[in-house]
């Protein structure tokens, strides 16, 4: 199957492996805040609520997530980015993430929003939105 981040990969070529843990522990990690942030996208598309909290900076995680499984998350574009990279500590990342009712697939909106991220160790983390339109 396609990634669900529609980076052209397969999902085995692409997002799996981060989304894998052995006993909660992570065996491989986005080297970049753009890579991790399509593998949140990727989990938010195959609802695994576990992997968005592994990734939530612990200052502004909450403490449940529960996903609407009525919102198919389908598309993801990435518009820009700022830092992230490999040799940073810090990231941004201005995306437009698409979803649709499952129950009504011509229902379809998009989310775009400015997320920050740092990366302690060598887990990048999601911090928070600075800009949702
Ligand atoms: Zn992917």
């Amino acid at each position: 199957m396609r990634c669900p981040c529609h980076s052209g990969e397969t999902y085995e070529a692409c997002c799996s492996r981060y989304l894998q843990s052995i006993d909660g522990k992570r065996t491989a990690f986005p080297p970049t805040a753009e890579a991790l942030m399509r593998s949140r996208f990727t989990a938010f598309a195959l609802g695994d609520a576990a992997y968005l909290l592994a990734t939530w900076h612990p200052e502004t995680r909450p403490g449940a997530l529960e996903l609407d499984p009525d919102q198919q998350w389908f598309m993801l574009e990435i518009l820009g980015t700022k830092d992230g990279g490999v040799f940073d500590t810090e990231g941004i990342v201005s995306f437009r993430a698409h979803y649709r009712s499952a129950a009504n697939r011509k229902l379809r909106d998009a989310l775009t929003e400015t997320s920050s991220f740092v990366r302690q160790g060598r887990q990048w983390l999601y911090v928070a939105a600075l800009e949702i339109s």
